[in-house]
């Protein structure tokens, strides 16, 4: 069966489904989207997707597509249509199409909104028993990275320059601190049994995962600290980690070709793990 993809108003099969080579998305990356992951054909966290959109389009002055009722229906019913078990749901909302022009066209600019299903294979991949290797590039980006826009050209560069490099994924960084992955947020364990993550701000985007990680680790009883931390710490650090939509939570175990302590998957990564998913499973809509 093709995969249906939704776009500006219908259900189409994904050869069919297109948008003007006017649209801003494409022109300027004028566009914000969200990645909301599937468990059981449920969604995972979307009350909270939904409220990192709305800031986004905010943020843009981005006129909304639908209310959240309605964009609640839409992934429910892609998700229906194309049988998704387990993968994600893409969604993407542009400024529209309108003669190209650096200044925005009008308010009542129709916003193009797509969606789409991607699938994974499995809840547990290679990486998150292994961990992953992450090699460190400058943090390049504009500095609005709190705003999920569409405009990933850097982070895409970043990546795919350390997968060529033989790395699994890049950790960028800004004066000597990390600031996040190419598509995650970053976090250490210290000695001292404290999990630090940068604080919120414009350098880095607010994520999801991370904001449900960390109410899971407090709950748990384990202290969290929101602070910048440096390229030498996350090096000398107990444990290293990531968190996304896709990765959940998977074990970081070498930094820039350093191994983080004994370069295998820590066990505080590997039970916020489980924590993460056993919520994220009960709590999926
Ligand atoms: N940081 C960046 C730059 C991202 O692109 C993403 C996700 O795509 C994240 C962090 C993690 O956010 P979330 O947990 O909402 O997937």
């Amino acid at each position: 069966m093709a995969r249906l993809v939704y776009c500006n108003g219908a259900f189409v099969e994904e050869a069919e489904a297109k948008v003007s080579v006017f649209d801003r998305g494409f022109l300027f990356a004028d566009a914000v989207y969200e990645v909301t992951a599937v468990i059981g054909g449920k969604l995972v966290d979307f009350a909270a997707h939904l409220a990192r959109l709305r800031r986004s389009l905010t943020e843009l002055d981005l006129a909304s597509p639908a209310d959240d009722d309605r964009l609640l229906a839409l992934h429910r019913e892609i998700v229906h249509r194309n049988a998704l078990d387990l993968g994600h749901v893409y969604m993407q909302v542009t400024r529209g199409a309108a003669d190209r022009d650096f200044v925005w066209p009008a308010r009542d600019t129709p916003p193009t909104l797509v969606l789409f299903t991607q699938t994974r294979a499995t809840l547990e991949p290679r990486e998150a028993e292994t961990g992953i290797r992450v090699a460190l590039a400058p943090d390049l980006r504009w500095g609005r990275g709190d705003i999920k826009t569409v405009q990933l050209l850097y982070a895409s560069m970043a990546k795919s320059q350390a997968k060529a490099r033989g790395f699994d994924d890049v950790w960028m960084e800004r004066d000597g601190f990390v600031t996040e992955g190419s598509s995650n947020n970053s976090y250490i364990l210290s000695n001292d049994g404290t999990i630090t993550t940068p604080s919120l701000g414009r350098s880095i985007l607010p994520g999801i995962t991370r904001q449900a990680v960390l109410r899971a680790a407090s709950e748990a009883g384990i202290a969290v600290e929101e602070r910048a931390f440096t390229v030498a710490e996350a090096q000398g650090a107990r444990e290293a980690f990531i968190t996304s939509a896709g990765a959940f939570v998977t074990p970081v175990v070498a930094i820039d070709g350093v191994p983080v302590a004994d370069g295998r998957p820590g066990e505080l990564s590997r039970r916020l793990r489980r924590i993460y998913l056993d919520e994220a499973i009960r709590s999926a809509i």
